[in-house]
């Protein structure tokens, strides 16, 4: 059997670094063999700097595992970030000026010019500019923001199918999203809290560089106008967001429903160990999309999407629901890395 290929996770202790401990634990390809957070943590067992939130038991192997400072100085060249963004921007460009490839969750490098914000099946091509990038041999790669994700997963077939002029959307999302130990039980129960600071602003703007095309090694961001309203809900995991739509050519609900089921992306077609076979799935129960029922369709990692009728104002409004820390976070880092080993970027 071929030798795994060693990882490094950088902010391992948090909400999203505990889920790729949970989504490695298996994995065909990669294995973890360095965890690293704050000086709070490093130097202890990592099951001692931990306070391990996942429903799946702690790896006995990880547990033991040192943590170690966010320095370049790890042995593995594939580096999961779950860095909190008050610093994963320096510390990410140190990795990747000294050789390492690096993927992020965190906000900081999206939008540098030379730094793809990938979602796997919507944007893979968009790869080809990290051959550009300034580090040398090492790079950075990002995930987009976890709402951004289930967004652009919806409307990419929309957009390649019919065109899209604008959309507006109007999230739930969960307390997950906000990290560990995240928002006061005080604040968030029995309660909606309808600001998330900097999300809004992201969810405007992210979706124009994905759904962007590569033109003279750039990317060049399409135009679609985006609104959105951003809401913390008392739900664990999983955003739910309800989004109008109008087109540049109006289809019929049936033309659009079959879209969605047909949609297959790079990493269904190289059969990546982490693509779901169905990226999206369409929910015929008009009760349907909900958090508790639907976050973990495809291991967390199949976009659901129902409730496609016609609308007042735009053409159509429709629900989505993604998980926020797997697909969202983790599990789109780990398709990420899968992709870039299956296409040749790293060594
Ligand atoms: P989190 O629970 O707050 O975890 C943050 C991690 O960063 C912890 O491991 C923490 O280590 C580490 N850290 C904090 N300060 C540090 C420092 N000075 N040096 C080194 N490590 C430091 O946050 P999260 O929810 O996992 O999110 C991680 C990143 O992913 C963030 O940038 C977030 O915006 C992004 N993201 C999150 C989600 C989500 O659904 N949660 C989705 C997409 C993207 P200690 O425990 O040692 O302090």
């Amino acid at each position: 059997m071929e030798k795994k290929i060693e990882v490094a996770i950088l902010g391992a202790t948090g909400s999203v670094g505990q889920k790729f401990i949970e989504m490695l634990s298996d994995h065909p390809w990669f294995e973890i063999s360095e965890l690293a957070a704050s000086e709070k943590s490093s130097g202890k067992k990592y099951q001692d700097a931990v306070n391990w939130i996942m429903q799946t038991p702690l790896n006995d192997r990880v547990a033991e595992l040192e943590v170690k400072n966010c320095e370049p100085i790890l042995k593995s060249k594939f580096v999961f970030s779950a860095l909190d963004a008050s610093v994963a921007g320096e510390i990410e460009a140190d990795f990747a000026r000294a050789g390492y490839y690096v993927i992020s969750n965190a906000r900081n490098h999206r939008f540098d010019e030379d730094v793809p914000l990938l979602i796997p099946e919507v944007n893979a091509d968009h790869l080809e500019i990290v051959k550009d990038q300034k580090f040398g041999k090492g790079f950075i790669v990002t995930n987009p923001n976890c709402s951004t994700i289930g967004l652009v997963m919806a409307l990419k077939p929309l957009q390649d199918n019919f065109g899209i002029e604008s959309v507006n959307v109007v999230t739930m999302q969960a307390i997950s999203g906000g990290g560990y130990p995240g928002i006061p039980s005080m604040d968030i129960l029995d309660n909606v809290i309808p600001f998330i600071s900097g999300e809004e602003n992201k969810m405007e703007t992210e979706p124009l560089k994905i759904l962007g095309e590569i033109k003279d090694k750039k990317i060049v961001n399409t135009d679609i106008k985006v609104s959105a309203q951003c809401n913390r809900v008392p739900v664990q995991d999983g955003h739910l967001e309800a989004v109008q739509i109008k087109f540049n050519k109006k289809p019929s609900k049936e033309e659009i429903i079959n879209v969605w089921k047909n949609f297959k992306g790079v990493p269904q077609e190289l059969n990546l160990p982490s693509a779901p076979v169905n990226p999206i799935i369409y929910c015929e129960n008009e009760k349907h999309p909900q958090p508790k029922t639907h976050r973990n369709m495809g291991n967390g990692m199949s976009v659901s999407v129902g409730r496609l009728r016609e609308c007042s104002i735009f053409d159509y409004k429709f629900v989505v629901l993604s998980h926020n820390t797997v697909r969202g976070a983790a599990g789109g880092t780990i398709l990420a890395a899968e992709l870039l080993k299956a296409k040749g970027y790293t060594e």
